[in-house]
């Protein structure tokens, strides 16, 4: 089931596209106008390595926000190791 996992502030984003540039999943595709918001077609596509927000410019800014599915949001325990056992 297709669900959109990046989500683009269209008054901050300023087009420039790297994030399609980076995205080896081709998951977005250019806006229709010159500096207008990528646009997710292919949203099945992503696996949520988070290249995209990375090399964004204005990520601080919030030009880009990737949500992971609640399911793949894992949490890790410390375990003790052999050695303090
Ligand atoms: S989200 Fe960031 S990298 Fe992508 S087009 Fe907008 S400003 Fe550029
Ligand atoms: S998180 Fe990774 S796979 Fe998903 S759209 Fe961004 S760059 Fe592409």
């Amino acid at each position: 089931m297709a669900f959109a996992s990046i989500y683009f502030d269209e008054n901050v984003c300023t087009g420039c596209n790297y994030c399609i540039d980076v995205c080896m999943c081709d998951a977005f595709v250019a806006g229709p106008d010159k500096g207008s918001v990528p646009i997710m077609k292919y949203p099945d596509e992503c696996w949520f390595c988070g290249c995209c927000v990375t090399l964004c410019p204005l990520k601080e800014e919030g030009a880009i926000e990737i949500v992971t599915p609640f399911r793949m949001r894992g949490a890790f325990k410390k375990t003790p190791s052999a050695s303090s056992a």
